[in-house]
């Protein structure tokens, strides 16, 4: 074939808050289809004998640092901290030093687990209020961490499946109350806040605007909340959920937002289990920092990374991402 006729085989889209750019190879036919198929489904773990977050073995565990009941005093999530923590020891202080040319310091900080009660019931499974209890769970944990000695970031995130890094089958969470703020954050926070001061305007505000009203990559809708197919999707399918008013703390969430959020959360879920043959994925939360200052050009919002497709190479070397399937195609399949 002369060099003339070959077809355009990719599309490149700039990331409004990092500036970064992404590769989206559009030509691959019927991608969504090969997705609908891939062979990385997640199987639930049958095994609750060994499971070490199911009720009989949990009293092994450190004690609690909160328990939810229910009415009938059986209980129904639970958080603890994590038996193999990345950090820890947040009573000694943080020994700051120099080796060399280099910064160390203590990974002094907080590393807990959030379980929920059923073994075999994950988030698309659960009813809202659970989902919303699951949430009530973050914010008062965040709130009681926030002002410990330290802290400078908490991370909230879900791994589900081995592949996204899960080591325990049994649906959990985890909160990592650390004394630095890590560099996705910052490149995020920095982003928005340079975005804000040559716009006058949120970023994330105009994109979440911009969405609503283009209707092509919006997921699920609802009077607080909007998940969207992120227009420069930095994975196949990936998702991003925002409090559709301009809120720059989690923490502040309101009961009601709370049943808002675990809507979206539960349809987000469920499409990627019902439509995608359920792989792993990485859910996590992005809020303003608790340093001391304040973030309010930030816009807190959640993040849904599936893991469908290994691409890394060019990644590596450019910092350039590779992404097989559209995010208009993306939701599409994931709304349906
Ligand atoms: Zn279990
Ligand atoms: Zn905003
Ligand atoms: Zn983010």
């Amino acid at each position: 074939m002369s060099q003339n006729k070959k077809e355009i085989v990719s599309q490149l889209r700039k990331d409004l808050v990092s500036g970064t750019w992404v590769v989206f190879s559009t030509k691959r036919k019927n991608k969504p289809d090969l997705y609908k198929k891939h062979s990385h489904a997640v199987k639930i773990d049958s095994n609750t004998k060994d499971c070490p977050f199911c009720d009989k073995n949990i009293a092994s565990q450190e004690k609690d640092t909160l328990v939810y009941l229910k009415n009938n005093g059986d209980w129904s999530l639970r958080v603890f901290p994590n038996k193999f923590p990345a950090f820890s020891c947040f009573d000694k202080d943080i020994n700051k030093r120099e080796e060399g040319p280099f910064e160390i310091m203590d990974g002094v900080g907080y590393h807990e687990v959030v379980v929920t009660r059923d073994h075999y019931k994950d988030i698309p499974d659960l009813e809202i209020p659970c989902i919303a209890e699951i949430l009530d769970a973050y914010q008062e944990r965040y709130i009681a961490l926030m002002n410990k000695k330290h802290i400078k970031y908490i991370s909230i995130f879900k791994n589900y499946g081995h592949e996204a890094g899960a080591s325990v089958g049994h649906p959990h969470s985890q909160i990592v109350a650390m004394p630095i703020i890590d560099p996705d954050v910052f490149r995020s926070l920095n982003g928005s806040e340079n975005f804000y001061m040559s716009h006058r305007e949120c970023v994330h505000c105009i994109m979440i605007a911009w969405e609503s009203e283009a209707k092509k990559r919006v997921v699920y809708e609802n009077e607080e909340f909007i998940a969207v197919c992120p227009f420069v999707s930095r994975v196949s399918f990936e998702m991003r959920i925002y409090p559709k008013k301009h809120l720059s703390y989690f923490e502040r969430i309101n009961d009601d937002q709370k049943i808002k959020l675990a809507e979206a959360i539960k349809f987000c879920l469920s499409g990627l289990k019902n439509n995608m043959n359920n792989p792993p994925y990485n859910m996590f939360l992005h809020t303003s920092p608790c340093s001391g200052q304040t973030y309010d050009n930030y816009h807190w919002h959640v993040e849904i990374f599936p893991k469908t497709n290994t691409w890394a190479g060019l990644e590596l070397s450019t910092g350039i991402e590779v992404c097989s399937v559209l995010p208009e195609e993306a939701t599409e399949i994931i709304r349906k």
